[in-house]
């Protein structure tokens, strides 16, 4: 198993670096044609293409589908393996996306083999779905994995563990991305500083605004992540631009009516007068519903932590939480 994270993980795949993704769904791909599973790769246009592999027992007709679902992406930029290279240590294995989530592809692979030695005739034909840009909202697989888990019996989701204790994650939170773009008005900053909009400072304080709409308690997050603004010092800042991280417990969460385009923030009084522009692209602030969509119901699992602790009792030998 080692062997095989290692060879995924040195397969570097940034969701959003196309050609080495695509490379390491190559090798991703191989693998499982290699145990004559049904292998198609869906090729896509800017994100690294999705791999759908099918397995059915030969025995038996299968009556339903479990999807087992998963993503090769990561969130570090290639040449990462640098600073960051493959190693074991402690007893724990190190590199990027080791943890999130090649561990899961290589545990998916070696659980075929497992089923396949035992000759187990399956009643369910399993559907394997590794997509390539999970970790920036799934937008190229999102309706892929609906469909797919609209025809499922059930799913089961990778995802690394939760904590330390390795809990058994149920849930995923909403993801959404934001932008604000805002125009002022450049000006010489020492001969003409009255005739200058700064869209820095009106950004700075928009900002401080979308903060508060943090609420932790309600499992609601907005970050600035990125932000980039003015040309130099000496002259007003013209243009300036954030991208925002947002999250959420709840799909209902997101489509309050403060995250609609609408209300979007407007420019702060102040600097009403003058001729400037906000724009703010919420079109993309949809949180991605499709992995609460296709959680366990919550009243199958009435304490879902106590589930993932029996689960965890339950594989004291390998010491894995499932
Ligand atoms: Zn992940």
């Amino acid at each position: 198993m080692l062997a095989m994270l290692r060879k995924f993980v040195l397969a570097e795949s940034p969701s959003l670096e196309k050609p080495p993704a695509d490379r390491c769904c190559g090798i991703v791909a191989s693998e499982w044609r290699k145990r004559r599973a049904r292998v198609e790769r869906m090729p896509q246009k800017q994100r690294g293409d999705h791999l759908r592999i099918t397995w059915a027992s030969q025995k038996a007709r299968a009556s339903g589908q479990l999807l087992v679902l998963g993503h090769y992406d990561t969130v570090y930029a290639s040449g990462t393996l640098a600073k960051m290279p493959f190693r074991i240590s402690g007893g724990k294995a190190y590199g990027p996306g080791t943890f999130d989530m090649k561990a899961g592809l290589v545990q998916a692979l070696f659980a075929l083999d497992a089923l396949q030695q035992s000759k187990a005739a399956l009643r369910k034909r399993i559907v394997f779905l590794w997509t390539s840009d999970e970790e920036i909202g799934s937008g190229s697989s999102r309706k892929l994995i609906e469909s797919e888990a609209r025809h499922s019996d059930a799913v089961f989701v990778l995802e690394p563990s939760f904590g330390p204790r390795g809990l058994l994650k149920t849930s995923r939170k909403g993801v959404g991305e934001a932008e604000i773009i805002v125009h002022g008005r450049a000006s010489h900053a020492g001969l003409a500083p009255q005739e200058g909009v700064n869209a820095v400072h009106e950004l700075a304080r928009q900002i401080t605004r979308v903060q508060e709409w943090n609420d932790l308690r309600r499992g609601v997050t907005v970050n600035a992540d990125f932000v980039e603004g003015g040309t130099r010092t000496n002259v007003i800042a013209e243009r300036a631009r954030a991208v925002l991280d947002l999250r959420a417990m709840r799909t209902a969460a997101l489509t309050a009516p403060r995250w609609n385009a609408r209300s979007a923030p407007r420019f702060s009084p102040a600097q009403s007068h003058s001729r400037h522009k906000w724009v703010c692209a919420w079109e993309n602030a949809r949180p991605a519903a499709a992995l609460t969509a296709i959680s366990p119901p919550r009243s199958a699992f009435p304490r879902s932590m106590d589930w993932a602790r029996s689960a965890t009792v339950r594989t004291p030998r390998t010491n894995m939480s499932l």
